[in-house]
């Protein structure tokens, strides 16, 4: 199966800081992006009677496809009727960072994960429609309400689209309606493969180990704290003392006593994020 051409386009003004070097450098075995990815003014002002952009004033606004299979429009004025994202004519798709950034920000998930999680789910209904984007006004099924941490989940309460852009998924309903639609299914090895791209989908590393410290307080002691304390003493260009400083004190702090079997495992756990927070992101701690 040959991958989805998608051309994205800014939409007016994004004033929140984009990534666009992840996105472009982002690979897929259902999609491409084209290159390079411009900015189209946005003319004149929103029609709505809540400051949005109405479907028809949209619609003027987006520019045409250029040969790629889906145009994806990146914009930061509300769409009509509070949804984040709103299908038009000619395979061209509208998102919006209206409101979603605040979201994504208290969740610290990177506002990118929103526009991937767009980009895999046009790409997978555009083949699932025969190769073309259904209207709004046709009749579809391809979300569910119900929040499964899957990229057709619905959002109708907007605040539940984090749990599908930290480790995304398609959800077993989903896989079984791409994987059997007469005519149009789609080969069961492209899922696989996309299973593993939107695990890829997540948080920083830093607030990966955040949340895994919230899910597992080291209670009792600042064992912890002391640990960061001695990784912020030096500064990297002696990592690997600075990590090997760490397993030595949590091996002597075992050794005495001081650390209770379950503490030391979970310490353990810590120790290998936090080297991965060092060596993938080459922090320079000091
Ligand atoms: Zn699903």
């Amino acid at each position: 199966m040959s991958k989805v051409k998608i051309k994205i386009v800014f939409l007016g003004h994004i004033p929140h800081s984009i990534d666009i070097d992840k996105i472009v450098k982002w690979q897929s075995e259902l999609f491409e992006i084209m290159k390079p990815i411009n900015t189209v003014a946005i003319v004149g002002n929103s029609d709505g009677a809540y400051w949005e952009f109405l479907d028809e004033n949209i619609e003027e606004q987006l520019p045409s496809r250029d040969g790629a299979d889906i145009l994806l429009a990146v914009t930061n004025v509300p769409l009509q009727s509070n949804y984040f994202a709103r299908r038009f004519a000619d395979n061209r798709v509208c998102m919006t960072y209206s409101t979603m950034t605040e979201i994504l920000k208290f969740d610290n998930i990177p506002l990118e994960n929103l526009l991937f999680r767009v980009l895999y789910s046009v790409a997978f209904v555009y083949r699932r429609y025969g190769n073309r984007m259904p209207l709004m006004t046709e009749d579809t099924n391809f979300t569910h309400d119900e929040t499964r941490g899957c990229i057709f989940d619905m959002n109708g309460v907007k605040t539940d689209v984090v749990y599908s852009l930290n480790g995304p998924q398609l959800c077993h309903s989903c896989v079984e309606n791409l994987t059997t639609t007469p005519k149009y299914k789609i080969e069961k090895e492209v899922i696989d493969k996309v299973q593993g791209e939107l695990k890829k989908i997540k948080k920083g590393l830093y607030y990966q180990l955040t949340d895994f410290i919230k899910r597992r307080p080291i209670f009792g002691n600042n064992y912890f704290i002391s640990c960061c304390n001695n990784i912020g003493c030096h500064r990297l260009d002696n990592r690997n003392n600075n990590l090997g400083e760490i397993n030595k004190m949590t091996i002597s702090n075992r050794h005495n006593g001081r650390l209770e079997k379950k503490q030391f495992q979970c310490l353990n756990e810590v120790l290998c994020i936090v080297s991965s927070v060092l060596i993938q992101e080459n922090i320079g701690v000091s």
